[in-house]
């Protein structure tokens, strides 16, 4: 093959249950993952070395920091090949939003390398290669919806029912997840946290598809440490209830906000209301569960 591209989806959590803090520093989750249709593209050319280039939002590294880069060296290495391509991204997931497109791109890149150099590698060997750059990353090889456990890693499936309709709204600046998981544990100095549990009001809205109940089942353990870090934030989730959309919640560990709509005319419609309170850098319509890395 000479030159595959891959296009990989964002991630939104409809649940994310952040238990105590473990003996390693990570904490338990349970964290119920939902892809949908904000897109990133990592194309793999051959090239005499391993080389990185980003189109799009400022804020990605372009060396050997940058997830598509770690995720082909761990798949050449693995594979005992060199590691030989150039990378380029072309960028649409918000960067550091809280919607995992650091994560996407690596599994992008071990998708998009391994049709490249031809090593034929299993789902199976991709997703335990995917989990050793992040946890986020097997969900974005994977896709639908799904539930991961441990750091988020030991996937499993969801049927859901129907097509869910979003918009996302973006915000000036990114969150850094380390710093919000650290909030989170700050807040909790006095309470420590119980230990998270998959939402049976969750599961049996994503069972019949019906965007009200999915709305009212929503939760995100790390939101008050997000609002605590960004306080603008509440006033951005405010205006999307007011402006009519069935749920809200910060998606992961923010700053994009994403409100759930009734239909895909009421996402057209709650988009319009909520790029004009001008509280956001860009306002996203998309749609979920949409599948993960695939070549095009
Ligand atoms: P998550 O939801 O998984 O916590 P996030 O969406 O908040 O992550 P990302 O956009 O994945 O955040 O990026 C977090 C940081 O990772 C960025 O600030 C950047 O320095 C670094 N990074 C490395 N590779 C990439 C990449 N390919 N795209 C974006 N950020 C990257």
């Amino acid at each position: 093959m000479t030159v595959t591209t891959v296009r990989v989806p964002a991630k939104v959590n409809l649940q994310l249950g952040v238990g105590p803090v473990r003996d390693d520093g990570y904490h338990d989750l349970v964290n119920v993952f939902h892809a949908v249709s904000l897109f990133d593209e990592v194309t793999a050319t051959p090239a005499a070395t391993l080389t990185i280039t980003v189109e799009g939002p400022a804020g990605v590294p372009v060396g050997p920091d940058n997830l598509a880069v770690r995720a082909a060296r761990l798949l050449a290495s693995h594979a005992g090949v060199e590691p030989r391509v150039a990378l380029h991204i072309r960028k649409d997931i918000p960067v550091a939003g809280g919607m995992a497109g650091g994560s996407a791109d690596a599994a992008a890149a071990l998708v998009a390398c391994d049709a490249l150099w031809g090593t034929g590698m299993s789902r199976e060997t991709l997703l335990e290669l995917g989990a050793r750059i992040g946890s986020d990353v097997p969900f974005a090889l994977l896709g639908g919806t799904a539930v991961g456990l441990g750091r988020g890693e030991r996937l499993t499936p969801v049927e859901a029912v129907g097509e869910f309709h979003w918009v996302f709204g973006y915000a000036d600046g990114g969150l850094s997840t380390p710093a919000v998981y650290a909030e989170c544990d700050r807040l909790r100095t006095d309470a420590p946290a119980a230990w998270p549990v998959v939402s049976d009001d969750l599961m049996a809205a994503l069972k019949t598809g019906d965007p009200l109940a999915l709305g009212r089942a929503l939760t995100n353990d790390l939101q008050p440490a997000a609002l605590s870090l960004r306080p603008s934030l509440a006033a951005a989730l405010a205006a999307g209830v007011e402006s009519g959309a069935v749920g809200s919640l910060v998606s992961g560990s923010g700053p994009t906000c994403a409100f759930l709509a009734s239909s895909s005319a009421h996402a057209a419609a709650l988009g319009k209301t909520l790029s004009g309170t001008g509280r956001f850098s860009a306002v996203r319509q998309a749609r979920g569960p949409v599948s993960g890395a695939v070549l095009i």
